[in-house]
This record gives structure tokens, sequence and C-alpha cells, in this order.
């Protein structure tokens, strides 16, 4: 959390023209940059491409076929399908790990939504 200098207001976050985040005051218009150790809530794209990264991880190690698998819906093939599961623990670390899961039929990857 972070105050404004000038006016010394709370300072809100933002994506400027660049898709860079950061912090901006409401009131004065005062604007910077965020430092780097500063913890940033993930958007929703920053969480696509997360996936899509985690994704790719899987796709690097599908060979191996130890992976644990459950009965789940498969939307795709709408109905129930032996589907792969693996957690990811996303990179902010208070937040509880997100499960992954792949149909075995039609390889159709998503992940668990709350
Ligand atoms: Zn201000
Ligand atoms: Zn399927």
């Amino acid at each position: 959390m972070d105050f404004c200098p000038k006016c010394g207001k709370l300072l809100h976050t933002e994506k400027n023209n660049n898709n860079e985040t950061i912090l901006i005051c409401l009131k004065c218009g005062f604007k910077r940059g965020l430092g780097e150790n500063e913890e940033v809530a993930f958007t929703e794209e920053v969480k696509h491409n997360l996936v899509k990264e985690m994704t790719t991880v899987f796709d690097e190690t599908q060979a191996d076929s130890t992976k644990p698998t459950e009965d789940k819906y498969c939307e795709d093939c709408k109905k129930i399908q032996k589907v792969s599961f693996w957690m990811i623990q996303t990179r902010s670390a208070d937040e509880s790990p997100t499960r992954f899961f792949r149909c075995t039929k039609c390889d159709k990857t998503w992940r668990e939504y709350d």
C-alpha cells in the first residue's frame, strides 16, 4: 500500500498504455511505476498467460504417464471422461495451488474454477 507524496491520498494500481502497472493518485493525478518488491495483484490477462505457461509445462512432461486421473465432466466431449490433473502453485505464495485438468480423450485442458 502506498500513499501519494503530494497530497497523501491512497494510490491506486492501474495499467498505462504500455500495459505496465503503475500507481496513480486519483486526487491530484500523481503517477509512478511500481517498485520491484511490491506485490501486484494478478490481472485476468496475467492469469490467462499463466495458465498457458503451465499448460506448456504440462505438454513437455506429457510422456509421464504417472499423472493421476479422475472421472470428470469434459465440456468438449460432453460426458464424464478420465481426466489427468496436476497442481500448480501460482507465483503469489498466499494463494492456494490451482488444479489443472486435461481430458485424456480430446486433450482439452482447463483450470479448476472456484
Ligand atoms: Zn495526490
Ligand atoms: Zn474431452
